[in-house]
């Protein structure tokens, strides 16, 4: 697996290859604009121009994280709209910058997604309607209280988007132990796998993000923790990063440092430590 990190844009996208290159990311994420508020700023098409003429050579990978107030199932109108031209702007400026997914939050269960379910498909559709061909929605598991829970919940938003050629998953070790998946212990992360094999398909899964948890298996809670010090431990980022099935798929840090700056150094170098291949 290729050992990424989310990074920081304050002050423009040469922040991200600067930090990138000083914790020896491989891949970064980064967000298009402040993840608590709506309006998606970007960048100007010099900035994006320079960027993509740049990171290539030294990165894997970029991927978009969007903005935290996406939600599927969003109970008001006005939630609903922003939601659409939040994703419609993020997926069109990812492009510009060589960014093919942008992996995001599905949102509240709000009544279920059953209850929800015409509202989704629309969002989706319109979004995908709207946006480049080639930029890719990503719907990430979550901790288990809001959508994204269950794996089911996955393979249903899946299902149910208008193009399958155009959305995937992402699969974050924190929120799958919180949400109740035991990926502790090698026969329990293999289980894991069998299921994500089964309903999802492996195919389907675009990168994965790699954190530690804060709080215990089934805990429901989204609090990540440094790789080694929290609940899920080292030894399942070893089963996940020496799983030749992962070979060229991206895992990303979102973890808060030792020095609570963000994804750093000590943590890359655990991760790479841990892969032996
Ligand atoms: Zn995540
Ligand atoms: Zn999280």
């Amino acid at each position: 697996m290729i050992i990424g990190a989310h990074v920081p844009t304050s002050g423009g996208l040469q922040t991200a290859l600067k930090v990138g290159r000083e914790i020896e990311a491989e891949a970064l994420q980064i967000f298009p604009s402040a993840p608590l508020q709506w309006k998606i700023r970007g960048w100007s098409d010099e900035a994006c121009a320079e960027f993509l003429s740049t990171w290539p050579s030294e990165f894997k990978q970029v991927v978009f994280h969007g903005i935290y107030l996406t939600n599927l199932a969003g109970a008001s109108a006005d939630n609903v709209v922003k939601t659409k031209t939040a994703l419609i702007e993020t997926l069109t400026l990812a492009p510009k910058i060589g960014v093919v997914g942008t992996v995001f939050h599905p949102g509240t269960y709000n009544g279920g997604i059953e209850s929800n379910a015409e509202q989704i498909r629309d969002v989706i559709k319109t979004v995908l309607d709207n946006t480049p061909k080639e930029s890719k929605l990503i719907y990430e598991n979550s901790a288990g209280s809001t959508i994204g829970g269950k794996l089911e919940d996955l393979v249903w938003l899946l299902e149910n988007s208008s193009d399958r050629s155009r959305v995937g998953v992402c699969l974050d070790t924190c929120h799958a132990f919180a949400a109740g998946y035991d990926i502790s212990s090698e026969d329990g992360y293999h289980n894991y796998i069998a299921e994500v094999e089964r309903l999802i398909g492996l195919e389907n899964v675009f990168c994965w993000h790699l954190n530690d948890s804060k709080f215990g298996l089934g805990a429901k809670r989204d609090r990540h923790e440094n790789i080694g010090h929290g609940e899920l431990g080292k030894a399942a980022f070893g089963f996940l990063l020496n799983d030749r099935r992962w070979k060229s798929a991206a895992g990303y840090l979102e973890v808060p440092g030792l020095k609570d700056t963000g994804p750093d150094l000590e943590n890359v170098t655990i991760l790479k430590s841990l892969r032996t291949g």
